[in-house]
């Protein structure tokens, strides 16, 4: 018997049968942004659909031109564009797939002058004020929203996805914090969720009985003033009555103080909210948020708390999870670490979404694979994310490949990474780069240090025809009087060897590598391991008694007193992730790290760290002073090849140490990898 019967188990909603029970959750690309969009969006949702994914929600299409998300946004309010979804619809049906269309009205989250609300209550996130849509105007919307469902059905899609969640412009006005409105549409809960249950009937009333409704409800607010678990029971059975087919949940509000679904949040953390919602109705429910395995998605239904589960992200990262989880090649899914970098990230800085660990998402059709046209042996040298990618890419084509890496394990500095606390998902990467080495049939040598001599003399001897260097990266050494006092350490000594560091801490350099070595000492490893204690931390009421969904939140001693400093005088941390720097800001301000910008370096003593600040001298006492000054490209190799006349390929931080980051690498190395 399969591992996984619940999610291969099918399901029965509307007049279609889904084939399991894993569904690819809406997510904004902006692929339509680019050239050619519907090749790319029919070839995007293809490729998942031929990965075997049960059911696709397409990215949010605005029922009318001033919900869209931002400038150019996605909009489906007329018969002109139905040729076009209808190329996205057969791409889907030839691929085997089903795909429902998401109707999202962004509310006073759309980024453009036009924005509509409740109420003029601006959000935190937009620059653009809301004006209030009158009685008659919230009609037509609701209008609006059975018109875009009418063309969805005419388009080809198996059902449409109402968006109920996440701080739209529906869960605005379910929320007495961004209600102010006192006609029909505001005042008490039954009236503030009148627009919802007037949407789904309008929805209902106008498609057929086989054409699935879903409805996306916001299953824990987390906002001030946002919606008690009793109130999200009763909208899911007035959702149900209204005519829903299934419902799907939601976590928070895209301004919500708390972390809903980057790294630092467990797995399946948000199932008390979603039990909820499945205990209140008897239609499917379908759960979402962290959930990236097949074993914790099979958990999540086995529990009772829901019988579909979503994932969004995890089928960015891998298209193929459906088809490796019926066939139990587990070990291979190429796992969503939660990083959001390449996604939300993207997405908030007006980028194209993509994946830090799958580049060809959003690209699918840029990555057109062909064998090489003759087949060449090459060595790798360098086994961290750059080298291990091109690698695979390399030998998967039909290339032999060699790879040689100094360490005792592949990795580099992911080794480092997956030490962090909410980092801990880079395991899962590692185990797929070495899942997908072994399979590609690469040759693997450990413990290997390379010479350029060795090298040189194996492509004289025809044993390699090219060579690529992924040779990471060293710690940059800062110019520092004391740097040989035994009291400083590297993030490499601290991170990878586990040197011991005292109780009063300098860390010197603010980047990204700062801030994690700042969480590594302050110890929080927990609160994205355990639910509970992650609830705690970030003041989340899981009786869901509370208005939200929130409670205060309780406090911890850090482990050590930590002081970050930079030279540059601007606010710390300014350069960390969109959707990720504010989790970690917040964890520091909890441990009471300290952050001074506009720093030069003195001196290190017996005393501590000596710094000028405003012109000022300070010492800073300290046990240890960690170094996290960045790094500088690794290229002896490189220059030792070339004396030899011997070229090399240079690809990842031995190419660019500046900005150093396991995106660029993979991307750079797998573009590599399917093109020599
Ligand atoms: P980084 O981002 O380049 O930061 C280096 C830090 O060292 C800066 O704060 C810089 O600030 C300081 N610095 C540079 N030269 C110095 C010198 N000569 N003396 C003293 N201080 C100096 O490098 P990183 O922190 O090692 O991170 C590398 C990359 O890894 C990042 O760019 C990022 O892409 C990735 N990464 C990201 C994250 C994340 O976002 N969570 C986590 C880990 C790694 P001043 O010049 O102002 O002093
Ligand atoms: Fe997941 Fe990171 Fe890829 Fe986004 S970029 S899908 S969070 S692995």
């Amino acid at each position: 018997m399969s591992s996984y019967p619940n999610l291969l188990s099918p399901l029965r909603i509307a007049g279609v049968t889904l084939p399991n029970r894993m569904v690819m959750g809406a997510m904004h690309t902006r692929i339509e942004t680019m050239d050619r969009p519907i090749e790319r969006l029919a070839a995007f949702y293809a490729t998942r659909a031929k990965g075997e994914i049960g059911l696709i929600l397409t990215g949010g299409y605005s029922p009318v031109p001033e919900g869209v998300m931002d400038e150019g946004g996605l909009v489906l309010d007329s018969e002109d564009q139905l040729d076009e979804h209808k190329r996205i619809t057969a791409a889907i049906a030839k691929a085997g797939g089903l795909i429902v269309l998401q109707i999202l009205h962004a509310g006073r989250y759309a980024k453009v002058p036009t924005c509509v609300a409740p109420s003029s209550l601006k959000a935190r996130i937009n620059v653009f004020p809301p004006r209030e849509l009158s009685t008659d105007e919230v009609w037509k919307t609701i209008a609006a929203f059975a018109n875009t469902a009418a063309l969805a059905e005419r388009a080809g899609y198996a059902g449409v996805e109402i968006m109920g969640s996440e701080g739209y412009l529906i869960t605005e006005f379910t929320a007495a914090l961004t209600n102010h409105r006192n006609d029909e549409f505001g005042g008490d809960f039954e009236k503030r969720i009148r627009l919802p249950v007037e949407i789904v009937k309008a929805v209902r009333g106008r498609v057929g009985r086989d054409f699935m409704v879903i409805y996306r409800i916001s299953s824990i607010d987390l906002m001030d003033g946002g919606m008690t678990g009793a109130e999200v029971a009763q909208l899911a059975r007035c959702i149900e009555a209204a005519g829903a087919d299934m419902i799907n949940t939601g976590i928070g509000w895209h301004e919500s103080g708390v972390p809903t679904m980057a790294a630092p949040v467990p797995r399946a953390a948000w199932i008390d909210a979603i039990r909820n919602v499945k205990q209140a109705v008897s239609i499917p429910v379908m759960a979402s948020n962290r959930i990236n395995t097949p074993e914790v998605a099979e958990a999540v239904i086995a529990s009772g708390a829901a019988d579909l589960v979503s994932m969004a992200r995890p089928l960015l990262a891998d298209p193929e999870f459906a088809r490796k989880t019926r066939l139990g090649r587990i070990d291979e899914i190429n796992t969503c670490i939660a990083c959001n970098q390449a996604c939300l990230d993207h997405i908030f800085t007006g980028q194209v979404a993509t994946c830090l660990v799958n580049p060809r998402a959003g690209r699918e059709i840029d990555f057109r694979v062909a064998a090489p046209a003759q087949s060449k042996r090459f060595a790798v040298v360098g086994g961290g994310p750059a080298g291990m990618a091109f690698a695979i890419e390399a030998a998967t084509r039909g290339h032999r490949i060699t790879l040689f890496e100094a360490g005792a394990e592949l990795g580099g500095q992911l080794n480092m990474a997956k030490k962090v606390p909410g980092k801990n998902e880079f395991n899962e990467m590692l185990r797929h780069f070495r899942v997908a080495l072994e399979r590609a049939g690469v040759t693997v040598h450990l413990g290997t240090n390379v010479t350029a001599d060795d090298l040189a003399s194996r492509v004289r001897a025809g044993e390699f025809n090219e060579i690529v260097l992924a040779t990471g990266v060293m710690p940059r050494q800062p110019d520092i009087k004391g740097l040989n006092h035994p009291k400083v350490v590297s993030y490499v000594d601290v991170l990878a060897r586990g040197a011991p560091v005292g109780a009063k801490v300098a860390i010197i350099g603010a980047g990204g590598v700062g801030f994690d070595v700042a969480e590594y000492l302050v110890d929080s490893a927990e609160e994205s391991l355990d639910a509970k204690v992650f609830m705690d931390a970030w003041g989340v009421d899981v009786t869901l008694r509370l208005a939200g969904g929130l409670k205060p939140a309780a406090r911890h001693k850090p482990a050590r007193s930590v002081h970050m400093f930079q030279r540059k005088n601007e606010t710390l941390g300014k350069n960390l992730g969109k959707s990720t720097g504010w989790i970690l800001k917040a964890k520091l301000r909890r441990a009471n790290v300290a952050m001074t910008g506009g720093v030069s370096y003195d001196a290190v003593d017996d005393r501590g760290l000596h710094i000028t600040v405003n012109g000022e001298r300070r010492v800073i006492e300290a046990d240890t002073v960690v170094l996290c000054a960045g790094q500088l490209p690794n290229r002896a190799l490189h220059t030792e090849l070339a004396e030899r006349g011997v070229n090399a390929h240079l690809i990842g931080g031995a190419d660019v140490a500046a900005e150093l980051d396991a995106q660029r690498a993979i991307a750079q190395a797998t573009r590599l990898g399917v093109s020599v």
